[in-house]
Formats: structure tokens, sequence, C-alpha cells
């Protein structure tokens, strides 16, 4: 059995139905290769509608489409858990925490894992987005992000440059 986790953020922009924007993976995808390289990073990127972190193939998935309600919120959990820095686009913040998926995984167990992902079950609703954050796995990822946000700030907004790169309004 494998856990992938899905950010509530995609569920939260499919219930809304919001505009989104989307990505231009042409632009971006030789960039972040380079990017996780230089910080020693080592794991596989694909592309899909949702963000998440599939610990078998050791592959986060960037989700392609979002919308900045949802930025927001998840900038501000970010924030009151310690973040020293605001403003990022949204895609730097979810890369990062997938990351911290992958960093952090091993830290379960089996178990632990499996009663994570039967507390998600009992998020039914986006108002309960930060409930669904602070779930163990979900919570370790985020700290991850935080830590490498305070700490590499430099190599942060380089990510983020490569993300606005390819970010357009109507599809590109
Ligand atoms: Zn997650």
């Amino acid at each position: 059995m494998k856990f992938v986790t899905v950010s509530l953020l995609s569920l939260r922009e499919k219930e809304r139905g919001i505009k989104m924007r989307e990505l231009n993976i042409i632009k971006i995808e030789g960039a972040l290769h380079k990017w996780l390289c230089d910080n020693g990073i080592n794991c596989d990127i694909d592309f899909d509608d949702d963000f998440c972190y599939d610990s078998a193939a050791n592959k986060v998935t960037i989700g392609k489409k979002y919308n900045s309600d949802v930025r927001v919120l998840f900038e501000q959990f970010l924030y009151e858990y310690g973040m020293e820095y605001v403003g990022f686009d949204f895609y730097t913040l979810g890369f990062l925490h997938e990351i911290g998926h992958f960093f952090t995984y091993s830290n379960f167990s089996f178990t632990e894992l499996f009663n994570c992902s039967i507390d998600k079950l009992f998020i039914i609703s986006s108002d309960d987005a930060f409930d669904y954050w602070e779930i163990d796995d979900e919570f370790a990822a985020n700290v991850w992000a935080i830590n490498f946000i305070n700490e590499h700030i430099e190599a942060v907004e380089k990510l983020t440059n490569i993300f606005l790169k390819g970010v357009c309004d109507n599809g590109c």
C-alpha cells in the first residue's frame, strides 16, 4: 500500500470553481530540475491537476492550477507556525510542502501514516483547511517547508522566480 497525499488546496478549487491561473510547464521544468539539483534534493517531479507526494515513486507532483484565495490561507497557516517571510506565490509554497513530505515521510510508521489517512477522511469541508494541515504527516511537511524557507531564503526566492515565469492567466 502506498500513501499519496493530495493537497486540500486542490479540493478547495474544485469546490468553488474559482478562476484559475495555470502553469506553463515547458517554461519551467528544466529550471526546476536544476533548482532541485543545486539544493541537493533528490526527488523526481511531475505535473498534474493536483499537488501531491507519491512515496512509492519518490515523486512530487506539482498542481498546474491554483487560485489566490488558497494561497492567502496557506501562507497565513505557515506564517502562524513560524514562517518568517510572506508574499510567495502559491506554487512555491505548495512545492516546498510536497518536498517536505519527501523529507519527512520516512519519519512515520505504516500505522501512523494509516492513522493520518483516516484523520483526513474526516476533513470534509474546505473550512477545515487548518485542521487538515495540522494532521501529523501534513504538519511535518509544513514544518519542513517553514524551516527551509527561514534558512534558505535566497534559494526560495530563486524558486519563486522560476514559478512566476511560468504562470499566466488563461492557459499559456
Ligand atoms: Zn501534504
